[in-house]
């Protein structure tokens, strides 16, 4: 998928009555039954009609009775005011750390879903949520198609801490999972971004250790092949990636 078109906002139905919009920011209204729950809510609040007639027209009939942030960044946020506006919606996140390390269910007659709350990868309150019957994991920002997502600095603990969690992702077996922007995909990616990971740090000390400089070390450490159709992998984010761990290893602290 080319990266225009991964932009271009559409709505996949990923199972009857679990519906993503996917565009660079994401979101999702799931259907449980006597009403509905919505995963995220974008960046922008000139989206309101569209995406509130999208919900009445894949939902008929259902409220939204819960807005679930994985996190309160402004582009995830934006249209959280509408909903408790237009369908008495509830918030919830994890801000206040409010939602305690068993999370919390809801549920309803046609399926249930889960709210996680796995900290520290992208923010302190990060959540991710889970519907098991169709095993589908969204994921937040803790993955970004190739992204070092830490909004701390990256060290032995951080890093460590991240690709546990990751590793707690994995352990979901999701069949599809939805990262906050861009494009779904599967555990495949999950398990190929942690080996990307340990990769970049080996190649990245490797190159270190040898005395090349910055702008040697990315040309030493190019983006792996089978990574190149990532989204916006070759545009930027392997660059950031290798930046980041240069950083974290000149730094002492990986
Ligand atoms: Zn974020």
């Amino acid at each position: 998928m080319n990266a225009e078109q991964a932009d271009l906002p559409k709505l996949i139905q990923v199972a009857e009555g679990l519906i993503v919009r996917q565009a660079v920011d994401n979101m999702a209204w799931i259907d449980l039954g006597e009403y509905a729950v919505v995963v995220d809510a974008l960046e922008q609040p000139e989206l309101e009609t569209e995406v509130l007639s999208a919900i009445a027209k894949t939902l008929p009939g259902r409220s939204v009775r819960y807005v679930l942030n994985t996190h309160t960044h402004y582009d995830h946020v934006a249209l959280n005011g509408a909903l408790v506006r237009r369908h008495g919606a509830q918030v919830v996140d994890n801000a206040s750390g409010a939602i305690g390390a068993p999370g919390r269910w809801f549920q309803g007659s046609r399926r249930k879903v889960q709210m996680l709350p796995m900290p520290s990868c992208h923010t302190e309150e990060d959540c991710v949520v889970w519907a098991p019957q169709e095993g589908v994991l969204f994921v937040g920002d803790i993955f970004g198609w190739g992204l070092i997502p830490l909004s701390c600095e990256l060290t032995d603990q951080t890093g460590a801490l991240l690709v546990q969690t990751v590793n707690r992702l994995i352990a979901f077996d999701a069949a599809v999972v939805v990262p906050g922007h861009g494009p779904l995909c599967s555990t495949a990616e999950l398990k190929r971004w942690v080996e990307y990971l340990h990769w970049l740090v080996a190649e990245v000390r490797r190159a270190y250790q040898a005395g090349l400089d910055d702008k040697a070390i990315l040309r030493q450490v190019p983006p792996p092949k089978d990574m190149t159709g990532w989204w916006r992998f070759l545009a930027w984010k392997h660059a950031d990636s290798v930046t980041k761990v240069v950083q974290a290893v000149r730094r002492g602290k990986f």
